[in-house]
């Protein structure tokens, strides 16, 4: 057996090993310790929903109803009569004594001395044959912990949130700030809005006076930090998120996901914990990807219908999702999640938006004594921010759904200077990440201005935002990072817009002439 095998086989073991330690962890004592909930398991509804469970051996509970209505159906049956034929019930008796090898068998089976051997063994001669229709060995363990929820403790709840520990919107937009360059608009809508939002959560005043839910609408182009500045926000204020893509959303019922399903998500995010996935976010990038479809005659499953179908989510609603997998079925046990508190942030690029935007402000101004030039607009730069909600609905948004996302804003394109900003000033930017993996190897990394430059010269051309950024870097500093090690003497490399254009190297200085 080869060294690799070996290991592999190790490494099954002990895998095994986990797991066996990770089942008898969560069913000690019948899973009554466990930290997650019980699960029946016939029709795999959390204890939450059924009540108290029976235990049965090999870890398996179940709940009330199905144990009764198990009973039930045992006791009503008469197995086709079969009691009350006195044929069959002599063969059924006899089985086995009957059989064609059961001498051989009897053979094999004796010992030494000529004994029998144990029956459970295998001999058939005492009896019943060793057919065995379910080992029950393979049911240890029942439901995996990710498809359980978490237990509810009378001490343990989740707690409400307090006030106080809301940060307030400048606390917010400042942390924000050390990871997101630009976007200053953005940033204080969206501190604003999720200030506003947790207090109406901490407070319930949701219901009381109604106030709108403050999910949100945010529109910019590819790359430029959407989905970044959602990420952020909620490590920053420590709820669970969950990102889903509009694209993959059909309506129930058709290839694809349900709209349902990222709630599900979230409540895997949570730790299957629906107390936190009640106060999560949910952000759904590609938001424009599910606008009506224009000029169809077949029905629109992933696009106007998903608008209609994520309107109950939006507003806030009870809904049944399966834990620990994407489409319900029956082997997967549901959990009641209300959306209310959940925050959704759609996000999109709107790629034909400003088209739209365009053609309205022109209609405006070529009207009248003041008429404009018909095309005034066209070099304007942020013309997204000009959006209304009428441009939308021309983009193909249905009005329900728009009505649903009160906070509507936009994010700029990045610019060259962001760029450059980007790569050098968040806290965990690409070039302190690299300068800190060199600094391992004791050498000092430096871009000087004009290779910065020519970085996001590059990165502009490709036109996918600041995405583009860590491909064009890893690209060239793939090599830096091969041929450094190999020379202990150098000190200090410094990478020049002759070495990012290809026409030149980078500057390295030999260790003791760096100071
Ligand atoms: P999108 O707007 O398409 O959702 P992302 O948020 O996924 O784009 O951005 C891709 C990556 O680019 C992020 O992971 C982040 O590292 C970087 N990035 C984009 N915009 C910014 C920004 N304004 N400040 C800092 N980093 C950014």
């Amino acid at each position: 057996m080869s060294e690799f095998e070996k290991d592999d086989m190790n490494q099954g073991n002990e895998n095994a090993k986990d797991t066996d330690k990770e089942s008898n962890q969560s069913h000690a004592d019948g899973g009554r310790e466990s930290e997650y909930e019980d699960v029946c398991f016939i029709c795999r509804r959390p204890e939450s929903k059924t009540g108290k469970m029976f235990h049965l051996p090999n870890h398996i509970t179940v709940c009330n109803d199905c144990m009764h209505k198990t009973m039930e159906t045992v006791s009503q049956y008469d197995y086709q009569g079969m009691l009350d034929n006195p044929a069959l019930l002599y063969e059924l008796n006899n089985f086995g004594k009957n059989m064609p090898h059961q001498d051989s068998v009897k053979k094999s089976n004796l010992t030494e001395d000529g004994e029998e051997a144990d029956p459970i063994q295998g001999n058939p001669g005492k009896g019943y044959p060793k057919i065995s229709f379910l080992n029950l060995s393979d049911l240890q363990g029942g439901i995996p912990n990710k498809q359980r929820l978490k237990r509810k403790s009378k001490d343990k709840q989740t707690p409400p949130i307090d006030i106080k520990d809301i940060p307030a919107p400048h606390k917010i937009k400042a942390q924000l700030d050390e990871y997101i360059i630009g976007q200053d608009y953005a940033k204080k809508v969206i501190s604003v809005a999720v200030y506003n939002h947790y207090k109406r959560v901490a407070t319930g005043t949701m219901e009381e006076i109604e106030i709108e839910k403050s999910n949100m609408l945010m529109i910019g182009p590819t790359g430029c930090g959407k989905t970044y500045l959602v990420k952020t926000l909620a490590r920053l204020l420590d709820v669970p998120l969950a990102i889903a893509d509009a694209t993959s959303l059909t309506e129930a019922g058709y290839i694809g996901d349900d709209i349902e399903s990222v709630v599900s998500k979230l409540l895997a995010a949570a730790d299957n914990d629906v107390d936190k996935a009640e106060r999560g976010i949910i952000f759904i990038d590609e938001i424009d990807k599910i606008a009506k479809k224009k000029n169809t005659n077949s029905r629109d499953v992933s696009g106007e219908s998903v608008q209609q179908g994520m309107l109950r989510l939006l507003e806030g609603a009870d809904v049944e999702v399966p834990v620990g997998a994407n489409s319900k079925n029956a082997m997967v046990p549901l959990a009641t999640v209300n959306t209310r508190n959940i925050l959704f942030i759609c996000g999109g690029a709107f790629p034909d938006l400003e088209e739209i935007i365009k053609q309205r402000l022109n209609k405006q101004t070529s009207i009248g004594f003041d008429a404009d030039l018909k095309d005034k607009y066209d070099k304007e730069r942020n013309l997204l921010s000009k959006v209304t909600i009428e441009d939308l609905k021309k983009f193909g948004m249905i009005p329900e759904f728009i009505g649903r996302l009160p906070i509507i804003y936009t994010l700029e394109g990045l610019t060259k200077e962001m760029f450059i900003k980007i790569l050098k000033e968040p806290k965990n930017a690409i070039l302190k990440q690299y300068q800190k993996l060199l600094e391992l190897d004791e050498v000092k990394l430096e871009f000087d201005d004009g290779a910065l430059e020519a970085i996001a010269e590059k990165a502009m051309q490709k036109d996918t935002g600041a995405r583009a950024l860590r491909a064009i870097i890893e690209e060239f500093m793939l090599d830096i990072m091969y041929e450094i090690p190999k020379d202990d003497n150098i000190g200090k490399v410094t990478l020049t817009r002759e070495y990012i254009e290809g026409t030149g190297g980078p500057i390295i200085e030999i260790r003791g002439s760096v100071e």
